[in-house]
């Protein structure tokens, strides 16, 4: 089962409290921890001041629908599994019966190859809940605190979301991991681990330090923390494997900026004046202030 609503007013609920499942997939406390990482950062910056109260708001719209979308999985692969056990023979009433159908599987019959292929179709199908990266991954936030303005229609998968992660910077999608280094060789860095920690993340490119001067507004006058990061040929970061330029989605120039919990919560294509404007707009609307 799963809430319809995970607060109402000041109380906020989570983990097993709101989402209960059988435990296929291997998901339950990591979608309690993700619940738990959505809210904090957000009770955080209320209390600090950093952002309006209807913020808080957010948070049930972002996480009910993935609650809701792993008890609908979790639920579906644990009869998934039955139809393997059948397929297996162990449903049968007695041990002689379940032997007898073991025997049926390796037999050069027809009644043979039609179990074979059963039993192949439905491993299959645990094929998809044991490699399922995709419904760990694929999260897609949809919220006051997500922008989506000038994005278009959001990037369709090309193969089963359940399975495959598909990597994106589309508002509202994990920040993508790549690896990142020096221009002098030492240790790589992930963009993951220069996300996160209480701050906003502005990842750019060449030329892209003219954000700075937005950024700089939205510190003096409403005080987000936020760090940029530079990344290509020469800059802060080096782009070492030529993945960021492969996934980043925007322009050397645009910008990818990513909340605390590391979703990212608005893209823009490339710069120009009224795009600095646009992003202290995006923020205010991010964080509820002023509404
Ligand atoms: C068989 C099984 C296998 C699983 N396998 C996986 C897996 O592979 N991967 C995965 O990610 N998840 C797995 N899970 C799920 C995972 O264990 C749960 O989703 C997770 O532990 C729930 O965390 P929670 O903090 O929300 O709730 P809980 O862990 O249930 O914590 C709630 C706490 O509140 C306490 N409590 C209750 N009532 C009160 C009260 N009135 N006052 C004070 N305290 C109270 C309880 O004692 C408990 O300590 C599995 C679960 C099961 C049952």
């Amino acid at each position: 089962m799963a809430a319809e609503k995970y607060s109402v007013g000041n109380v906020f609920c989570m983990g097993d409290a709101v989402h209960r499942h059988p435990p296929n997939h291997g998901l339950g406390s990591n979608t309690c921890i993700q619940d738990a990482h959505n809210l904090a950062w957000k009770v955080a910056y209320v209390e600090k001041g950093l952002a309006g109260k209807e913020l808080l708001e957010s948070y049930s719209d972002e996480r009910q629908p993935v609650g809701l979308e792993l008890v609908t999985q979790a639920n579906t692969s644990l009869r998934n599994h039955r139809k393997m056990w059948e397929a297996l023979g162990s449903l049968e009433k007695d041990p002689q019966s379940r032997v007898a159908s073991l025997e049926e599987l390796k037999e050069e019959s027809p009644r043979g190859i039609a179990r074979r292929e059963k039993l192949h179709a439905t491993l299959k199908l645990i094929n998809r809940e044991e490699h399922g990266l995709g419904i760990e991954m694929n999260q897609r936030y949809s919220s006051t605190a997500i922008s989506k303005t000038g994005q278009g229609d959001p990037p369709t998968f090309d193969t089963n979301p359940l399975e495959y992660y598909h990597a994106t910077t589309y508002p509202g999608a994990r920040l993508p991991h790549v690896w990142l280094g020096k221009t002098i060789p030492s240790r790589y860095v992930s963009t993951i681990d220069l996300a996160g920690k209480g701050h906003f993340a502005l990842f750019t490119g060449i030329g892209g330090h003219r954000w700075n001067t937005a950024i700089e507004e939205a510190q003096n006058s409403f005080k987000t923390p936020i760090k940029v990061h530079i990344i290509g040929y020469r800059q802060q970061w080096e782009d070492i494997y030529g993945d960021w330029a492969e996934i980043r989605g925007v322009e050397e120039t645009g910008c990818v900026l990513v909340r605390p919990d590391y979703f990212v919560a608005w893209r823009c294509q490339s710069w120009s004046e009224g795009n600095g404007s646009e992003l202290v707009k995006v923020l205010k609307s991010v964080l509820s202030i002023g509404v």
